[in-house]
């Protein structure tokens, strides 16, 4: 085997998997996908726990050190926690992360807390429970709400996403901000991408990372930019004497991707180079044929190594050319 390591051909080591452990969700957000929901996969055609440990173990093998589970909302999944415990077993991993809504798991916080489990990612848009309510389709404030505060508390790094949308919860921006004041946490105002199910939605003003900042800015003085990691998808700012601080991710408007160390990996199985892309091969379908672990590793490898150079070029090469619009759901976010 020639390296055992994930480079691609612009010399981007990649380390970290954003595996989604399943398509279903408990919510309906409206950016994500209708209000009818998407339409779920069989559960067979799902990954099985066995064969995500396999592709974790085997990538691990591989220079993966980071691996973020999402979803669908991973909680909904049976036994989620039973697998997390077995993951912490591959010592190669130096962060398990996740990325939930919140609504299911704050009697699992310090079960979690004991595990190899660095960072939840807990998505909230908004502060009021009824605008809470028309964003997600759901009833469940109160319960995300007292999430965040168990989380706050805990030993666990946690950050908030909050997708702008705009004219939905634009006027929360501050709120958020000021959330930071007392709270040891971390907001990440996220852009709106077209992954919802239909495709990009018609808003009258156009929130990209520079009309979000520009806002912060209008309402704060003394903002500070922080030190990013190099691979960081957020840049990432406190206000002078806050406690948490925040982060803009341009998720859009990409202008992230030369640093990217990433790959996903659906509920399904199917391998996404870049999360512009229609996926590369499924994974499951190989695991189910019986390849062994060189062949699968020799699979990533070359497969990682036609990375493509961006999202733009990952979207341009999509088979179908109408542009993004499954929903993220799908995609594991
Ligand atoms: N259900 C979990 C949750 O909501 O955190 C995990 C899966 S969700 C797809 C992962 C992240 O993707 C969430 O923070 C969500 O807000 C974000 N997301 C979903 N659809 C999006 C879109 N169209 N644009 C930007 N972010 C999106
Ligand atoms: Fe579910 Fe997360 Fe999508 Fe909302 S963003 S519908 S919580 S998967």
């Amino acid at each position: 085997m020639a390296t055992n390591k994930l480079i691609d051909s612009f010399g981007r080591e990649i380390t970290y998997l954003r595996l989604s452990i399943t398509d279903r969700c408990n919510l309906r957000c409206q950016y994500c996908m209708p209000a009818e929901g998407i339409d779920i996969v069989k559960k067979t055609e799902l990954l099985t726990y066995k064969e995500m440990y396999r592709i974790i173990r085997i990538l691990s093998e591989l220079g993966v050190n980071k691996v973020r589970l999402t979803g669908g909302e991973p909680f909904v999944r049976k036994e989620f926690m039973t697998f997390l415990e077995k993951l912490n077993f591959n010592k190669n991993l130096k962060e398990i992360n996740i990325t939930t809504n919140g609504a299911l798991i704050s009697k699992h916080i310090n079960s979690l807390e004991k595990l190899n489990v660095k960072n939840i990612n807990l998505s909230i848009d908004s502060l009021n429970a009824e605008n809470f309510k028309k964003i997600t389709r759901r009833d469940v404030f109160s319960q995300v709400y007292n999430t965040l505060e168990v989380l706050e508390k805990s030993d666990l790094n946690l950050k908030l996403n909050v997708v702008v949308q705009s004219g939905i919860n634009t006027n929360e921006i501050k709120d958020f901000i000021l959330l930071t004041k007392h709270k040891n946490l971390s907001v990440r105002f996220i852009e709106e991408m077209p992954f919802n199910g239909k495709g990009q939605r018609k808003t009258l003003e156009n929130w990209n990372y520079n009309r979000i900042l520009q806002d912060i800015n209008d309402n704060y003085t003394n903002i500070i930019k922080l030190n990013n990691s190099k691979s960081s998808t957020s840049k990432n700012f406190k206000i002078e004497g806050f406690k948490g601080n925040f982060g803009i991710i341009p998720a859009f408007t990409r202008t992230i991707c030369k640093d990217c160390n990433r790959i996903r990996i659906t509920a399904t199985g199917l391998f996404k180079n870049c999360l512009f892309d229609d996926g590369v091969f499924n994974i499951r379908d190989f695991i189910r044929k019986g390849v062994s672990d060189d062949e699968i590793k020799q699979l990533f490898i070359d497969t990682i190594a036609k990375k493509p150079k961006n999202g733009f070029i990952a979207e341009a090469n999509r088979k179908s050319q109408k542009g993004v619009s499954e929903s993220m759901s799908t995609i594991g976010g």
